[in-house]
């Protein structure tokens, strides 16, 4: 059951190129959810999080456009960010893990502004219905219970990883992204091996990093 005085909450909502795994290039209103279920964000508690290497501010509403919205009000502020007039309308929800609020009244209403809509997970949480593209970027030490979709997402290399147990999924697409840390021109290297010699596998790079957009 919906609440139907659901407020959601908000880092951030941009206009920007989706800038890795399949959509890679493709405009897109990023929808940025506060909050997740692998680490609260604090620093002082990462070493201890399951993914300790995760590199996105998801806590508090205080980024572009970030608040706490009613739906109305989230669905209008996503749309009056795509060009006016424009079709190909397409939103990425992400977060912090955006499960945790994303609903299908939520997809429902989006939709019929003619959008698109994408979802950015850690597969953790089961999926709202109506999401028209699933990703899927499991973490090692948590149990993944969303098997099937568009494309996974793999952050490469993790602890303990056996990347031929998610061949298994359900998935279009299979990515290996190389961990951004100071090991980050191995970790490509070790990336670029896995895939030549496993070619289910495709390289995803985190474009938008060097591109410098957001
Ligand atoms: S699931 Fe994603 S957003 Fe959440 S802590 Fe891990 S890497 Fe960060």
């Amino acid at each position: 059951m919906i609440k139907a005085n659901k407020v959601y909450s908000v880092k951030e909502i941009f206009l920007t190129l989706q800038g890795e795994g399949y959509n890679i290039g493709t405009p897109s209103v990023f929808c940025r959810f506060s909050g997740c279920n692998l680490w609260n964000g604090l620093e002082k508690d990462r070493k201890k999080a399951i993914c300790s290497f995760c590199d996105t501010d998801f806590n508090g509403v205080n980024g572009i456009n970030g608040g706490k919205y009613k739906l109305d009000d989230l669905v209008k502020k996503i749309n009056s960010l795509w060009p006016k007039r424009k079709k190909n309308k397409f939103v990425v929800f992400t977060g912090g893990e955006p499960i945790l609020q994303l609903d299908s009244n939520l997809i429902k209403r989006i939709r019929k502004y003619g959008f698109r809509v994408a979802v950015e997970t850690n597969g953790t949480l089961p999926l709202p219905k109506g999401i028209d593209w699933v990703c899927v970027s499991p973490k090692i030490k948590s149990k993944l219970i969303v098997k099937k979709g568009n494309e996974i997402k793999v952050v490469f290399p993790q602890k303990n990883i056996t990347l031929s147990e998610y061949e298994k999924l359900n998935f279009q697409h299979f990515y290996i992204q190389p961990l951004e840390n100071k090991n980050v021109v191995l970790n490509t290297k070790k990336s670029i091996r896995y895939v030549l010699k496993n070619p289910k596998w495709k390289l995803s790079i985190q474009s938008h990093k060097f591109l410098k957009i957001k």
